[in-house]
């Protein structure tokens, strides 16, 4: 007697079928699973075993052969479970092979874990199983009760969300009285319990929250440096409330990836507002690009369209901060097994954060700083070369003075900046509209030049900042860039020389922080990092007027 349930395995992003057969013949009694099942799919025949007796149906005493199809698709997990389970029932004929009820088993997709009781338990990537489900042309989906908001995003399906093996059985013969899964997906969209922060909540910081506004309007990568305590952590959490809403292809992906990685939370159907993430400093190459024998998204995936938040930037190891580049530049991550490759996106902004010097304090006013000038440069050369050429908006945040922190002004809310982020950014949309990009930080070389032109006064500024701040010569690009945002921001088409000073003031780790600033400072006889600024103020504000 033969019994065959259609189900799915995730690899990537994407659900292939999986067909689970299964033969009972007379003979000694024994349970084999083939096709390349790994130690989980060789678990799950005790837990079927188990499941199928505590729900009252009798388990065969026979000689039972599973068969995963096909053998060379790699196959994982406790998702099988369930539809072999089925599988034994409808070669027993306790699951009609056709029922006169809405899901008949041939046009049905099955997947769930089992516990020992017959409870369903939840699976990853229930929302690309929808969608292939779909694809496939079937009637219907049956899944675990937690995870079929996910999966009833997709649209066209009918998808059921069970909670018990016996439920299962009842619903393929068509006496249950189970409704499928609706959501309300555009009610989910900008919706998210986890977020309650706003701009408003943050006192003082003023010069920061500009920055950070700049870094919305144009899709720049940020760096932070400032003592423990100044609310670096604070501020990029928020940056996700004034980036724009989520649109619904983007939240599709969005949740696809973490439906796939199992973090979305029970009853989520969508993940509605933008990710923010904030892996520790101690997290793997692996956590942080995605890894595993069937690969799972890392950190930089989970982030997509959101925000990827690195604290104390510098304890990172090298290698973690070395795979960073490629999701950097490309926008998705590969990562290649002996099998095949895959590739999952990762198009995410990066905020990162860290102290000025090892101790914190070489920026505060209040403390002194205890670090040796080589302990400092080595602390600052952690972070290397070509993660920090991605950066286009590095700035200083102080430590916020007591008086700040206690004044009672009223806050601009995140709602405010974002109008203002949005209107900069329908500006960039419609000017790269032919461009195939989206907003200034996307800007190649060639576009720089073509969008980014700039007046003799700024010209002049520019060439000054070079040479009186020692700014390197990619330093040049990024300011151009950031100046053309603020001027976006202004709703001005050409930029102005004000633009550009404050794009140079946004330079704070080549300007001040780096080897050379460092040298320079101690032979003026002063360790204050920021004197160098305020130095240079007078001569940038001349050759303003
Ligand atoms: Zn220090």
């Amino acid at each position: 007697m033969l019994g065959k349930v259609l189900s799915c395995a995730v690899y990537g992003l994407e659900a292939s079928l999986v067909s689970v057969e299964v033969d009972l013949a007379s003979g000694l009694p024994l349970f084999a699973v083939v096709g390349l099942p790994d130690a989980a799919v060789k678990e799950s025949k005790d837990r079927v075993r188990a499941a199928v007796k505590n729900s009252g149906f009798s388990f065969p005493v026979k000689k039972i052969t599973v068969n995963l199809a096909p053998a060379d698709l790699k196959k994982e997990g406790s998702a099988f479970d369930l539809p072999m389970a089925v599988a034994i029932l409808a070669a027993e004929g306790v699951v009609p092979g056709s029922s006169g009820g809405p899901l008949p088993l041939q046009e049905t997709l099955i997947i769930g874990e089992l516990s020992l009781d017959g409870a369903i338990r939840g699976v990853r990537g229930a929302l690309p199983i929808a969608a292939a489900a779909k694809r496939l042309g079937l009637k219907g989906v049956i899944l675990p009760e937690e995870n079929s908001e996910e999966a009833a995003v997709v649209d066209g399906i009918a998808v059921y969300g069970v909670s018990t093996l016996p439920q299962v059985v009842e619903l393929l013969a068509g006496r249950a009285a189970l409704a499928p899964t609706r959501v309300e997906v555009d009610a989910w969209l900008g919706r998210g319990a986890e977020v309650e922060e706003d701009f408003s909540d943050v006192k003082g910081q003023e010069q920061a929250k500009r920055a950070l506004e700049v870094s919305a309007a144009g899709g720049h990568h940020l760096l932070m440096i400032g003592p423990p305590g100044s609310g670096k952590t604070m501020l990029a959490q928020r940056l996700p409330t004034i980036l724009p809403e989520l649109a619904f292809d983007e939240a599709i992906e969005t949740t696809t990836i973490h439906s796939v990685a199992g973090s979305l939370r029970p009853q989520q159907p969508l993940v509605g507002l933008r990710p923010f993430r904030s892996p520790h400093h101690t997290v793997s190459d692996a956590g942080m690009i995605g890894g595993g024998q069937v690969p799972r998204p890392g950190e930089v995936s989970l982030a997509h369209h959101g925000v990827l938040f690195l604290d104390e930037l510098p304890e990172f190891r090298r290698n973690v901060l070395e795979v960073l580049r490629q999701p950097l530049e490309s926008g998705a991550v590969t990562i290649s097994r002996a099998t095949a490759s895959l590739s999952f996106p990762a198009r995410f902004m990066l905020v990162a954060a860290m102290n000025p010097c090892p101790c914190g304090f070489f920026t505060d006013p209040q403390r002194a700083c205890r670090c040796t000038p080589p302990q400092i440069q080595r602390y600052r050369s952690k972070i290397s070369g070509p993660l920090l050429d991605r950066i286009d908006v590095q700035i200083e945040v102080p430590a916020v003075p007591v008086r700040d922190l206690s004044a009672d002004r009223s806050q601009e809310s995140s709602a405010e900046i974002r109008a203002r982020v949005l209107n900069a950014r329908a500006i960039q949309r419609r000017r790269y509209r032919a461009d195939g990009i989206s907003c200034n930080a996307e800007l190649s070389p060639r576009l720089v030049r073509k969008y980014c032109r700039v007046d003799d006064a700024s010209r002049r500024l520019l060439e000054l900042a070079m040479e009186r701040l020692g700014l390197s010569a990619r330093a040049y690009g990024r300011i151009l860039k950031v100046a053309r945002t603020i001027a976006d921001l202004e709703g001005r088409d050409a930029i102005a020389a004000s633009d550009v000073a404050e794009a140079i003031a946004y330079r704070s780790f080549d300007r001040g922080l780096g080897e050379r600033g460092l040298g320079e400072r101690r032979l003026e006889g002063t360790t204050r990092y920021g004197a160098l600024r305020r130095d240079s103020r007078p001569a940038l504000n001349r050759l303003l007027i």
